[in-house]
């Protein structure tokens, strides 16, 4: 089985991928961490994405489709993609790699996703994902190791991937919706969805 989590930057795609990725067995594949991981490794794909990525830019859809096509070649197991695709041309590149069995969609206003992404904070080595609000520590709970700002997570930076968001991601809510692969959540609450999209994939 594999699986979309689509919504925008700060609708919680991450923190539900944790106990999804458990349940179901699958790969989680963000390119987000992919990406920030290549910068980390000085790759190539690295010194392309860098700049896109401080501006809150997309990465050229080359980049990353060249990027995800290697992962899902290597995968072992169904995966589970989070913030990918992110255009309709990432999504058709997709389907010819792989075939994607739900999408779910987060629907989160802009101010939630403002206020989320300001107070959040992220551990660079396990990725575990904190907020400031609940969270007082300065080292990870799950590695230990120190928690960070990721830097496009500045109010400007976040309005600025939002309207990047709504302008060339939103499309695949339509795309997927034709499809019929598509389920929405349209909770804030964290449990309610994991529960929600448990009932979604045992019905897949
Ligand atoms: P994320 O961790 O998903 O919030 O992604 C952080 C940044 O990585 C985005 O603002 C983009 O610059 C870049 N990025 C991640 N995934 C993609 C993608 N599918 N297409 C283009 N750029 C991406």
């Amino acid at each position: 089985m594999n699986i979309i989590l689509l919504g925008p930057p700060g609708a919680g795609k991450g923190t539900l991928a944790e106990p999804i990725k458990e349940k179901f067995g699958l790969e989680h594949l963000s390119t987000g961490d992919m990406l920030r991981a290549e910068i980390k490794a000085g790759s190539d794909v690295g010194k392309q994405a860098d700049e896109y990525m401080k501006a809150g830019k997309l990465v050229p859809d080359e980049v990353v489709i060249g990027a995800v096509a290697n992962r899902v070649k290597s995968a072992e197991k169904g995966l589970m993609f989070d913030g990918f695709p992110r255009t309709i041309e990432q999504a058709e590149a997709l389907e010819k790699i792989a075939n994607i069995d739900a999408v779910i969609y987060m629907s989160v206003p802009v101010d939630v996703v403002v206020d989320r992404l300001c107070s959040r904070k992220v551990c660079p080595s396990c990725g575990k994902i904190y907020s400031t609000k609940t969270y007082n520590e300065t080292v990870c709970e799950k590695c230990g190791a120190e928690i960070i700002t990721r830097a496009d997570d500045k109010e400007e930076i976040v309005r600025d991937r939002y309207e990047v968001y709504v302008k060339n991601t939103s499309p695949l809510i339509g795309y997927y919706s034709e499809k019929g692969v598509l389920h929405t959540l349209d909770s804030l609450d964290f449990n309610e969805n994991v529960e929600k999209v448990t009932e979604i994939l045992k019905s897949v």
